[in-house]
């Protein structure tokens, strides 16, 4: 193991400043381009992003929106689905999953995880109703989910299929795309995720020429041509400068996710804690490691980040609050124990630092706090 190097570092759960200073140049070039060229919103270089991250994705179509959440909104109104109508969704998410649904007025349906963390497979036919008309699949955490199996229950009843990707930029499961399975893929290029915007921003990813037609309407007022509104349509446009900052990090992701997936290893290899339980990855997918969610259990995780904090080192909750427990979701009357294996995750589960430009004298030195965790007992 490493030498001696306990003590007090400062280790921050994310330092998005590594991310830009490691290609500074760039983004500052492209971000001038962007000021200098007098066009702001809807110009070439959205449209420029909207084909790269098509093209990443192997989809035929892209359309760069405000925001990760504006990408679920929109590609749920574009199934036209809405109240009266069930949608599929996992418990264990992040909120902006289940608003995606909701704020169409439809009916989010949960289902419980499977031991990767992501919507169990297995559990989806039991909650199919004759009103269900969507399944949204959440990639949680970075690792695509059981994609395969959950598109053949969506073909299978003729629901349509919609992947929320906002922590899965990258991610293959048999080889084939995250966001390329489903009938839309969603998302968010929020500054922490894998592919962040250095602001807001979002897009959609599909095949289907008419529903790619329409949600680029929406985002624009339901309009094609100026002032000649087709729909009801909302304000939601990739601006030019976070396009051109998007083209930047694309370019650059292969080497900024070979990081985080050499990161990942030395946690995976070098954790060795019995009380710190590592993810695990499914067969046929790939993790691109959005975040390093370890399990601690016997009601130790209170002092697990206690005692990492004390040693200078910030940990997260992904999530503390599971959306059924919400104040917000009360009205759907889900009570606590409604879901045992979502909320046993929320009591468990903690995010350990894992970023771009993370140093290997950083990661070193959370690995060996982390091994010198004792814990303590319910009994303490
Ligand atoms: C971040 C996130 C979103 C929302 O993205 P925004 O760009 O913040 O609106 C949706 N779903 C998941 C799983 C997320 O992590």
């Amino acid at each position: 193991m490493w030498k001696g190097i306990i003590g007090n570092m400062k280790i921050h759960f994310n330092q998005l400043d590594r991310g830009y200073y490691k290609y500074k140049n760039e983004y500052d070039r492209a971000a001038i381009a962007a000021l200098e060229s007098g066009w702001y919103t809807l110009g070439k270089k959205c449209e420029k992003f909207e084909e790269e991250f098509a093209s990443y994705i192997g989809s035929r179509y892209c359309v760069g929106l405000n925001s990760g959440l504006d990408a679920l909104i929109l590609a749920m109104r574009a199934l036209n689905i809405g109240a009266g109508d069930e949608v599929i969704v996992p418990a264990n998410t992040y909120i902006a999953s289940v608003l995606g649904i909701t704020e169409n007025g439809a009916t989010p349906v949960f289902v419980e995880p499977d031991k990767y963390y992501n919507l169990d497979a297995d559990k989806i036919e039991e909650k199919i109703t004759p009103r269900t008309k969507a399944i949204l699949v959440v990639h949680l955490y970075g690792q695509a989910a059981n994609i395969q199996k959950i598109k053949d229950i969506a073909d299978h009843h003729k629901l349509y299929l919609v992947e929320d990707c906002a922590q899965s930029h990258g991610a293959r499961f048999k080889g084939i795309m995250t966001g390329k399975w489903g009938d839309i893929g969603c998302f968010s290029y929020y500054p922490t995720k894998n592919i962040g915007a250095f602001g807001d921003g979002g897009s959609i990813v599909t095949d289907d020429q008419e529903l790619f037609e329409k949600i680029k309407m929406m985002r624009n007022y339901g309009s094609k041509v100026k002032y000649h509104n087709e729909m009801l349509g909302v304000n939601s446009r990739l601006d030019e400068i976070q396009a051109s900052l998007l083209s930047v990090r694309l370019k650059h992701y292969n080497e900024m996710r070979e990081q985080r997936e050499k990161l990942a290893r030395k946690y995976l290899e070098h954790i060795k804690n019995s009380q710190v339980i590592l993810p695990a990855i499914r067969a046929g997918a790939e993790h691109v490691w959005h975040l390093f969610v370890v399990k601690i259990e016997k009601g130790n995780r209170g002092a697990f980040q206690e005692y990492l904090s004390e040693h200078g080192i910030s940990t997260q909750l992904h999530y503390p609050i599971p959306p059924h427990l919400s104040e917000a979701y009360r009205y759907l009357g889900h009570k606590k124990g409604a879901f045992p294996k979502t909320e046993h995750y929320a009591e468990t589960l903690v995010s350990l630092p894992l970023y771009t430009g993370m140093t290997d004298q950083e990661i070193e030195y959370v690995i060996e706090v982390i091994n010198r965790f004792t814990g303590k007992t319910i009994e303490d």
